[in-house]
């Protein structure tokens, strides 16, 4: 691609970006407005949003975005939450509108998109809701309230037009939708049958039935789009957890492809044909480097020559299936060898396909999607833990060892925190044992929500949930899982028409600079005991050990 085109693209990206963080504040604004500025943890996200829309602006040298969130942000830091007077309200509220409008003016690229996807007339600019279209209406608030515990934004209607009309405004991420919502026995299937109609892919859409239950009714939910059917009755926390599936399911991770090739055109020519693909490519030519490569990388699917200087394919193949994270990652060689006994002694030697050149870019690029989702598959089998999704406890320790290497070699903090849920055994005892898996879902939903991409979330063991926080000194690690403590301790766990609320405790240790051979196994011991300390010290407190000293 001309450097041009290259830099107008990441121009564009950038661009995506602020705007995508301008959507955020503006969400944030209606959420404060929306409690009156009574919510102290509300302001707090606001102020928190527009600093960094203001770092993001900076970054990407969009000096007008810069500006109003600095304006934003200096005046909410004069806004502590109960000295709000109308005066300054006032002032916000005009920012808001100059951030709304410019918004509007920056984000072309999201308009194109849009148009795209059928949308027009006024658009809103908040972050993708969910839409919950139920005839109850005392379930769907409740549902409302819990799904705004897990910082999720969702909007109730009472009409199906109604719900009809938002949908081709702003395209929602969910729809929990009674089949019957509306006049009509089926009328819920059929607002969605029309909604979907206007756009491209469609929306996931969860539905609720209580009287019907045939094989029509399931089929036409289906094809509207329908993704979940619960009969005739379903727990709120069963369906936020699909709520939350599918919310965040959508967008994919593009395959990670590591391509081994000392010809640099062909090499070139598979990077492109896979970048088409919607693959993410890495390539080296030198063999000698993979070592690093799949360190570095962490490949997910490896393309590789057959003959090269050095190693032959099958040579490397070895070498990389004698490493325990890449035993199962697929391999496929990709030579001119069309001697089929050669290449079936090749797939003998640890490969799992065989691409014949030239290599046809369409075949090239179906071969990788179907290896690489059934990798993912078995990858996920491997590592996670098949309750909450998170990783499992010989995966999070792993995780722990590598970015204990990073943080070492970077010279940066990293903490590891240890989670126990407070008298887990009395939850399953007052409420039954699958109601205590939900309460160990809810905390992992919780923890995902509120941590940060970056970082890692385990399940230790039962009801122990272990999260490695790089780049995070004591102080911060502490602030974070104090705050995720205190809000989840007011989570309230629906049970029937009933709720309850569970703690947990919780134990920090952090890399300690000055002792560099301190390993991944004394952490552990060290947030062990936080965390033993935590319980002793009556549970639902957060301790951390810092220096040889638990404080
Ligand atoms: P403490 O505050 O000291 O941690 O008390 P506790 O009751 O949480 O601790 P204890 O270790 O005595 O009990 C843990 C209980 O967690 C025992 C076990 O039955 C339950 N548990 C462990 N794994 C699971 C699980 O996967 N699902 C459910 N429902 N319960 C589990
Ligand atoms: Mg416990
Ligand atoms: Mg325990």
């Amino acid at each position: 691609m001309p450097l041009q085109n290259q830099s107008a693209k990441l121009k564009q990206l950038f661009s995506k970006r602020v705007t995508n963080q301008a959507r955020i504040v503006l969400d944030c604004y209606q959420k404060c407005k929306a409690s009156d500025w009574s919510d102290k943890n509300r302001v707090r996200d606001l102020r928190e949003a527009s600093d960094k829309l203001k770092k993001f602006a900076q970054r990407f040298e969009m000096s007008e975005q810069n500006e109003i969130a600095n304006k934003i942000s200096s005046l909410l830091k004069l806004l502590p939450g109960d000295a709000a007077n109308s005066e300054s309200l006032e002032t916000l509220e005009t920012f808001i509108q100059e951030l709304n409008e410019h918004t509007l003016r920056k984000s072309d690229l999201a308009a194109e998109v849009e148009e795209h996807e059928g949308v027009s007339g006024p658009r809103t600019f908040l972050r993708t809701p969910i839409y919950i279209a139920l005839n109850n209406k005392e379930f769907a608030n409740r549902i409302i309230s819990q799904l705004d515990f897990f910082g999720f934004r969702s909007i109730c209607f009472e009409k199906p037009e109604n719900l009809i009309y938002a949908s081709s405004q702003n395209k929602p991420e969910t729809i929990v939708l009674d089949v019957d919502f509306g006049p009509g026995e089926l009328s819920g299937i059929a607002a969605a049958e029309t909604l979907q109609a206007k756009h491209e892919t469609p929306i996931p859409v969860i539905y609720l039935s209580e009287t019907k239950d045939d094989i029509h009714t399931r089929l036409r939910a289906s094809r509207s789009g329908g993704e979940e059917f619960f009969y005739p009755t379903v727990d709120p926390g069963q369906l936020i957890e699909k709520i939350e599936h599918y919310t965040h399911a959508s967008p994919q991770d593009p395959y990670k492809v590591l391509v081994v090739d000392d010809s640099q055109s062909q090499a070139r020519y598979i990077d492109n044909v896979l970048k088409k693909g919607g693959m993410l490519p890495f390539t080296i030519t030198d063999p000698m480097k993979i070592l690093l490569a799949l360190e570095e990388f962490q490949p997910e699917i490896i393309i590789m020559d057959m003959y090269m200087p050095g190693c032959t394919g099958m040579e490397l193949a070895r070498v990389i299936r004698q490493q325990y994270r890449f035993h199962s990652v697929p391999i496929i060689y990709l030579s001119a060898e069309d001697d089929l006994s050669k290449q079936l002694h090749a797939m003998s030697q640890g490969g799992d396909d065989f691409l014949t050149k030239p290599i046809d870019p369409k075949h090239l690029t179906s071969t990788i999607h179907n290896r690489g989702r059934r990798a993912r598959s078995l990858l996920a089998l491997m590592i996670r833990d098949s309750l909450t999704g998170l990783y499992n406890h010989t995966h999070t320790l792993h995780l722990l060892e590598q970015e204990l290497n990073k943080a070492r070699d970077k010279g940066q903090p990293l903490s590891f925190v240890m989670l126990d849920l407070d008298h887990f055994k009395k939850i399953n005892d007052n409420y039954g044992h699958p109601m205590g898996d939900r309460v160990i879902k809810s905390l992992s939903l919780f923890l995902k929500q509120r941590l940060r991409k970056t970082d890692h979330i385990g399940r230790y063991g039962g009801e122990e949930f272990a999260v490695v926080l790089p780049n995070t000194g004591e102080s911060d690690a502490r602030t974070i899982m104090t705050d995720i403590r205190e809000r989840f301790s007011n989570l309230p766990q629906p049970h029937g028409n009933q709720s309850f609320t569970v703690s947990f405790s919780c134990g920090i240790a952090t890399f300690n600079h000055g002792k560099l051979e301190e390993n991944a196994k004394e952490l552990c011991e060290k947030a062990g005991q936080a965390l033993y300390q935590a319980k002793h010290e009556g549970r639902n407190t957060v301790r951390s050990y810092i220096n040889d000293l638990l404080t």
